[in-house]
């Protein structure tokens, strides 16, 4: 077990990483500034984006990047998967944790192929809320992970479209999260304030928030230079920022 998957339980789970990269020089170094201060690695590398000619994230060449990292620095590292291949090749590369995105959780038949590659290993899940603000959707999937008997679940409340929300890029939608703890109380459930703000000068609220709802941990997009970042610039946070507020949160000031 890795050392800080013990830590984090009287505290708040920290993941942390940046949306995406696209360089080796770029990860290492995000990587090396933040790994003391989290319990969880997270960047994607294969980017469900909207626009064929946005950036689709650095792909399979971060696998071998992210298993060095994961293993020199001892600290998990958690990445998105959205179809079969995606989970063999991060399994194949000893990747800790895959999570399903949004994107994906919205569509029963992606989220049984999934299943169906997962069924029998013991790779940790999480699982984000779909995209619309419908809670029988993400416990539908849910249910199908639980189905396959993984022993570690958990699940990422990232917000949901809505046409109604105008400060935040995702409404947070709280009182959905009451019925998703009543009805998985055995799970872990992170809050991701960085696709729910979509402007990192939210982040700090939207923490304080989901700890006041003793939700069991953050996922917070950081990245060295958030302005270069090739995607989602705008919400993530710097390393320094990140301290800040993990230290904040210690000292109960959130
Ligand atoms: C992400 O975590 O970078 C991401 C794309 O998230 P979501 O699926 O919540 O939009
Ligand atoms: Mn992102």
């Amino acid at each position: 077990m890795f050392y800080r998957e013990k830590m984090n339980k009287k505290f708040c789970t920290i993941i942390a990483g940046p949306c995406s990269i696209s360089s080796k020089k770029e990860l290492t170094n995000i990587f090396k500034t933040i790994y003391k201060d989290i319990n969880y690695f997270r960047c994607g590398i294969w980017k469900a984006r909207t626009k064929i000619d946005s950036f689709q994230g650095i792909g399979d060449k971060g696998l071998i990047w992210l298993r060095e990292l994961q293993q020199k620095y001892n600290v998990p590292v958690a990445i998105e998967v959205g179809t079969p291949s995606h989970v063999e090749k991060a399994i194949k590369n000893n990747i800790k944790v895959l999570w399903i995105g949004a994107r994906t959780t919205v569509n029963p038949f992606y989220v049984q192929e999934l299943c169906n590659c997962l069924k029998g290993t013991n790779t940790e899940v999480w699982i984000k809320n779909p995209i619309y603000p419908d809670v029988n959707v993400w416990f539908s999937a849910i249910e199908r992970f639980k189905s396959i008997k993984l022993k570690k679940i958990k699940l990422i409340h990232r917000g949901f479209f809505s046409l109604n929300e105008k400060k935040y890029r995702n409404a947070p939608m709280w009182e959905l999260l009451k019925e998703t703890k009543q009805k998985f109380p055995e799970l872990d459930l992170i809050c991701d304030p960085s696709h729910i703000a979509g402007n990192k000068k939210y982040i700090a609220e939207i923490s304080k928030k989901a700890i006041s709802m003793n939700l069991n941990g953050l996922m917070i997009e950081t990245h060295n230079y958030p302005k270069k970042a090739l995607s989602d610039a705008n919400q993530q946070i710097n390393s320094k920022e990140l301290k800040e507020l993990i230290k904040t949160i210690k000292l109960n000031k959130l």
